[in-house]
């Protein structure tokens, strides 16, 4: 049976992993809070990637900026002019939806109905509209379209106007000179900035790459499913410097290599696929997007995006300081140095809570084992052994006769170099229950044979195979499984 967003959500809460915020005052809309799986999980994949980016590339190198920066960044990036969303309110409910979402939202409910023609043609009314900015036009296909507010019921809508996503708040003391600063909306210019600084500091010659993972914050209108579009998220952002005209090849290198990754953390194949953008931003002249097929449809997990001069040029117009590097390397049309240029840069920007949401979708599996009367469903999370929140669980057969001692000094062994759970609770079928609900690829038991010969039973998740094993293999043979 196909697994529903629902389902996730649920099991992502009873489990430990994601808890809505502030949980006790019902909630904060769009905001979410890891619980004790969860963050493990997403310490997993935080660090896969930090290891992918920054340990396997001689030349990315990585970087932890603040979150607040000087407010001229935004304007430098375009955010303040451009970062906007079509707005539009309902009198009667005094809500305020994003217009294009109202209206994909009906294309949407056409294609469901069996009328693809004309979803379609909705959508491709709205991005004329939306391309000629035309925001009179939206509001009045939203009338022509009969489109009515969800909580109302009523169509007694304002105009549209574009809406800033920035959060914004004051530094200083506001009797005084308070300046208006903002939360990031994106950690790549934070990269941007320092560029110099780490070209010069880490003598980095071009093409050479800037990691960083962090928090950003958008003010995003319409906050649908989970932990998809959140107000507070993190990402995951590499800008790589490259030479002016070899942009499309790293472009297509960089491409090919963040789909790899994801392939390498367990998503399949089929389950992800390039989105080539034709309408480009500002600063684009190629972007892409990796989708990944969510309950809810193939929607954009990753962004590269070939962002030309275009952040380093501005933040030199506004900043008054040069952005250039210079180039020893010689061009071999003129015989002479590349010399003095701005770099051109290729970005891979993904957020940490949708790759979390996608690898814990992908990992949800339900089966029916057994046959006849004793068939039941098994719910387990196919989790990489190496993003697995916790990687190896160790159970006495019984609370007695020194098993629950050779058990805990099994648990010393090895909980240096993974994380270890014991459990001595209910029945050992059940511990292997609670084990598959949060993804431990590794079940050690200890039972009277241990005592005797020192050894014990591993129980794979997967398969639910057990093997006996030499107490003195385990760390080698579980070691083997955990990394990618
Ligand atoms: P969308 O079109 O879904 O709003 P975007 O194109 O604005 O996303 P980018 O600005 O390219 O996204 O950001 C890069 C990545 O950051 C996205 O691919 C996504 O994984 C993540 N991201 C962006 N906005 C959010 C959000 N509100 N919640 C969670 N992750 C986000």
């Amino acid at each position: 049976p196909a697994t529903s967003l629902q389902d996730i959500i649920a099991h992502a809460k009873e489990y430990g992993f994601v808890f809505p915020s502030s949980e006790i005052y019902d909630g904060l809309q769009a905001v979410y809070d890891y619980g004790q799986n969860g963050v493990e999980l997403k310490n997993n994949l935080k660090s896969v990637w930090w290891k992918a980016m920054t340990q396997l590339h001689d030349n990315v190198v990585g970087i932890d900026a603040s979150i607040f920066m000087h407010p001229l960044t935004w304007k430098a990036s375009g955010h303040v002019d451009s970062f906007n969303d079509p707005m539009i309110d309902n009198r009667d409910s005094k809500k305020r939806y994003r217009a294009d979402q109202l209206i994909e939202l009906k294309a949407e409910a056409y294609e469901t109905g069996g009328d693809e023609e004309r979803g379609k043609a909705l959508r491709e009314e709205l991005a004329r509209l939306l391309g000629n900015e035309d925001l009179d036009g939206v509001r009045n296909l939203i009338i022509a379209e009969g489109i009515k507010d969800p909580i109302s019921g009523t169509d007694n809508w304002t105009e549209v106007r574009q809406f800033n996503l920035m959060f914004s708040t004051q530094v200083g003391s506001l009797a005084e000179d308070a300046s208006l600063i903002y939360l990031r909306p994106e950690t790549a210019q934070g990269i941007f900035v320092n560029f110099l600084n780490v070209q010069k500091t880490g003598r980095m010659k071009i093409p050479f790459g800037i990691a960083q993972i962090g928090k950003a914050f958008r003010n995003e209108i319409v906050a649908r499913q989970f932990t998809f579009r959140m107000r507070e998220f993190e990402q995951m952002e590499m800008q790589f410097f490259v030479r002016p005209g070899t942009e499309m090849e790293w472009y297509e290198r960089w491409r090919d290599a963040r789909l790899n990754f994801h392939k390498a953390l367990g998503l399949p194949a089929e389950k992800l696929k390039f989105h080539i953008h034709e309408k480009l931003a500002h600063y684009a002249n190629a972007a892409v997007d990796i989708e990944y097929q969510f309950p809810f449809g193939f929607r954009e997990m990753e962004g590269i995006h070939s962002r030309t001069d275009f952040d380093l040029k501005s933040h030199q117009e506004l900043s008054r300081k040069k952005q250039q590097y210079f180039d020893n390397d010689v061009d071999p049309a003129t015989g002479k140095p590349f010399g003095n240029y701005i770099p051109y840069v290729v970005e891979t920007s993904v957020g940490a809570d949708r790759l979390f949401l996608a690898v814990f979708c992908n990992a949800f599996t339900k089966e029916t084992v057994g046959e006849g009367d004793d068939q039941k469903e098994r719910t387990y999370l196919k989790l990489h052994p190496a993003l697995a929140p916790i990687k190896v669980a160790v159970f006495p057969l019984v609370r007695k006769d020194g098993l629950p001692e050779k058990a805990q000094e099994i648990v010393k062994s090895l909980r240096s170099e993974f994380r270890v759970v014991y459990e001595e609770r209910d029945a050992i079928g059940k511990r292997y229950t609670r084990q598959d609900l949060i993804g431990t690829p590794f079940c050690v038991a200890v039972d009277y044979q241990s005592l005797e010969d020192n050894t014990v039973t591993i129980r794979y998740r997967d398969t639910t195979e057990q093997i006996r094993v030499p107490i003195s293999e385990l760390k080698a043979r579980i070691g083997q499984d955990v990394s990618i």
